[in-house]
């Protein structure tokens, strides 16, 4: 299960980001109402995916879990015992950011974006916050403005949004998202792209999604064409006791239909056409499932492994103002530039940590590859 989840994940990346040609193929008008084709295997994708560890993640969302409570609201805090709190997650992540660029020789630009948030929806007090995120630009000229951002949020907290000394590991919610991140940093550095791949950590999620608001205001004002946001919160996974809806072999991946920063003669064009289900984030998630089909084969005996389920919904049923991700709603704001073409996926799991993580990794990775691969 492990190894199926990781491959899934990497061979998403991968096929997107190298596959050129193929998905362009399988459009062809001659296929019009034929069974669409899965690609065929590509083998750098094959082995980039072979490189997820499932103990690489595992052991990144117990690190997370370490430092006990992850609250934005603890950068606040003196009393914090050391290797407790937000900023020391904040430093750990960074630290792993910079060894996966000194392994492939300085070839991913980390930053340390800080900010002041002043009081709003669960904040009483200006506070500090860290968005951390890597950047591996693309190989190509003509292609690195092009960009794919694979996001989760490291903040954690409890019951109490003022506690900031309890317990709170937040393994699902959202250590797991951001060991996507991190595998994902750490595998896909050690390839080239023609465009341009970013892997974040964003804070403040819990108290109103101020870290991705803000990293969503940034891009707008770097002018960053973004392409794909593929957002991960919880894909660890709800392993409630009890739980009988739990499925460990499904990863969900919600997709917006109308776009949000549609135009008029956008949204008449729609309607005129019947296209609500044609925009960029649920191609994007098609892009997901058509490279589900080519690297996650069911078995002889009919045991069909880790795979997405597309859900045409921006997030869950009527739950969307709490679990919206900041990234997809902040970044449909900053995509007015570039009319409708940012994709925003959210994913989630149904299923349990390990194959969750490394599925959705890999989902996201070989989409975001997928459309950034020349031509
Ligand atoms: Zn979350």
């Amino acid at each position: 299960m492990k190894n199926s989840a990781a491959k899934f994940v990497l061979s998403g990346m991968l096929t997107c980001l190298l596959a050129p040609g193929l998905a362009r193929a399988q459009m062809d008008s001659r296929n019009f109402g034929a069974p669409v084709q899965a690609a065929p295997i590509d083998p750098r994708i094959q082995a980039a995916v072979q490189q997820i560890s499932p103990q690489r993640i595992e052991q990144d969302i117990s690190t997370l879990v370490s430092f006990h409570n992850r609250s934005t609201l603890s950068s606040n805090d003196k009393d914090l015992p050391a290797g407790q709190g937000v900023l020391a997650a904040a430093d750990w992540i960074e630290a792993q950011f910079r060894a996966d660029s000194a392994a492939c020789g300085g070839c991913l630009e980390v930053k340390r974006d800080t900010f002041v948030q002043a009081p709003g929806s669960r904040i009483a007090q200006p506070t500090a916050l860290n968005n951390i995120y890597a950047v591996l630009r693309g190989s190509d000229p003509a292609q690195a403005g092009r960009m794919y951002l694979v996001t989760g949020h490291y903040d954690s907290r409890d019951s109490s949004n003022e506690d900031t000394h309890g317990a709170a590991p937040g393994a699902n919610d959202d250590a797991s998202g951001v060991a996507v991140s991190l595998e994902s940093a750490r595998v896909l550095s050690k390839l080239h792209f023609p465009a341009t791949l970013v892997f974040a950590a964003v804070a403040g999620e819990e108290q109103g999604l101020y870290g991705s608001a803000h990293l969503a205001k940034f891009a707008k004002e770097q002018g960053w064409d973004l392409e794909g946001v593929l957002n991960n919160d919880i894909v660890g996974g709800n392993t409630t006791p009890g739980d009988t809806l739990q499925n460990k072999n499904v990863v969900r991946v919600f997709s917006e239909g109308i776009p949000a920063n549609a135009s008029e003669q956008q949204l008449r064009m729609i309607r005129m056409l019947g296209g609500e289900s044609d925009s960029p984030s649920r191609e994007l998630a098609r892009a997901i499932a058509d490279v589900d089909a080519t690297y996650f084969k069911t078995s002889r005996a009919g045991r069909r492994p880790f795979h997405p389920v597309l859900v045409f919904r921006l997030d869950r049923y009527l739950r969307g103002e709490i679990i919206i991700p900041s990234t997809c709603r902040a970044f449909r704001r900053c995509d007015s530039r570039n009319g409708a073409r940012t994709s925003t996926i959210n994913t989630r799991m149904c299923g349990w940590k390990m194959a969750c993580s490394m599925a959705i990794c890999s989902s996201m990775s070989i989409l975001a590859m997928s459309r950034v691969s020349p031509g």
